[in-house]
């Protein structure tokens, strides 16, 4: 089984070194021609939109799938017509506009925060008339890791935020003072039978993930979270994998945003679940089914942002895995992450708050109430 993943980046590289488990060859496209995917098989130079190159590609492999969700859904189209291209476009192209996202949540009955769109400065008042500050206008494309987000808390800001995002298409979000955020990422196979991982609790700072750690227990929670995301698969016909992310307030969830592929929010699913994010989304693709993955223990995650450095490799252990995908430092830049498991959620913790302090200086903050 040969299978064409469009981009390279860690999350190619991570579902090549799956790939290469199960038996499957991936190849993939990217701009760079040594990507971090080049380390998990062969790749392919060309624009993300280079229709010709995908279509090659397609012909040459037996599914197409994609690890980055900015591809232009119009080059893959005529791939589409060759051969199957999972996930199904259609999510791809309502992940790749908040508007289309927030609309697919609504028509699901999935809660999700007060929203208004935003297409001109008069849009933006009547946001924040509705909502309420504080808000956060957001780009309805092309977003990621807090990129093209302002956050308006007083009136006086609104020209300020108008001034730096308002070339782009809008959306205002009502401000959610959650208690803590979640991800429940699930895999489902072409015959329509679904594999839940386990629910996710993720910290962010500065718009980036910085923390995962997993499993949440909260019986609620989770079955609000994998109802949530049941609905999504089948209303898009999904195969492959999918991450929903969430709010948890006051004991409910309000849908933030999905990813039509793989998570970070899941990198620790590597070692810590009976089977990986990235094995169950090529099984799907490839047509098998997925498989179960109940946690193995009580993991975490800690990213690796701007820079590795030396006490990352020092601190690696019998079940501490540093994960480097030999990307140039640059400020901002996910370049790595270091899984911890263990017995107890406690141990977990406290793992990973020295970890935390001794390779990235700073203390993760898990008081949160679950
Ligand atoms: P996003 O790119 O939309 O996932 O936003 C990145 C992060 O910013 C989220 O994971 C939250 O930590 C924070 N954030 C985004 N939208 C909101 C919101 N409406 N209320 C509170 N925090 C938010």
């Amino acid at each position: 089984m040969r299978i064409g993943v469009i981009g390279g980046g860690q999350l190619g590289q991570m579902l090549g070194f799956a790939g290469r488990e199960l038996g499957f060859d991936c190849v993939f496209i990217d701009p760079s021609p040594t990507p971090p995917a080049a380390a998990a098989g062969d790749v392919i130079a060309a624009a993300f939109d280079d229709r010709a190159a995908i279509l090659a590609l397609a012909r040459d492999t037996d599914v197409l799938t994609y690890e980055f969700e900015n591809v232009p859904v119009r080059a893959l189209e005529s791939a589409a017509a060759e051969g199957p291209v999972y996930p199904p476009l259609g999510a791809l192209s309502s992940a790749q506009d908040r508007l289309a996202e927030k609309e697919l949540f609504e028509s699901l009955d999935i809660p999700l925060p007060g929203w208004h769109q935003v297409d001109s400065r008069a849009d933006l008042q009547a946001a924040a008339e509705k909502l309420g500050l504080p808000i956060v206008l957001k780009t309805r494309r092309l977003g990621y890791d807090g990129k093209g987000q302002v956050v308006i808390k007083d009136t006086d800001e609104i020209d300020a935020a108008w001034q730096a995002l308002g070339d782009s298409d809008l959306i205002a979000e009502a401000w959610v003072p959650f208690d803590f955020e979640v991800s429940q990422i699930a895999t489902r196979g072409v015959d329509g039978h679904i594999e839940y991982f386990p629910l996710t609790h993720n910290q962010h700072a500065g718009g980036i993930l910085r923390y995962s750690r997993a499993p949440v227990v909260s019986e609620p929670l989770e079955s609000a979270a994998r109802r949530a995301v049941a609905r999504m698969l089948e209303s898009l016909d999904y195969v492959g994998t999918l991450a929903l992310e969430l709010f948890v307030m006051d004991g409910g969830l309000l849908a933030n945003e999905f990813a039509p592929r793989v998570h970070n929010s899941g990198h620790w699913t590597i070692e810590g679940a009976a089977t990986s994010q990235f094995a169950n989304h090529l099984l799907a693709v490839a047509g098998d089914r997925p498989r179960p993955a109940p946690a193995r223990g009580h993991s975490g995650m800690l990213n690796l942002i701007g820079e590795i450095p030396d006490s990352a490799r020092d601190v690696v252990d019998t079940h501490i895995v540093l994960h480097d995908y030999g990307k140039s430092p640059r400020a901002g830049r996910k370049l790595g992450h270091i899984t911890v498991t263990a017995d107890t959620p406690e141990t977990r913790d406290a793992e990973l708050i020295r970890i935390g302090k001794t390779v990235t200086g700073s203390t993760p903050r898990f008081e949160t109430r679950e």
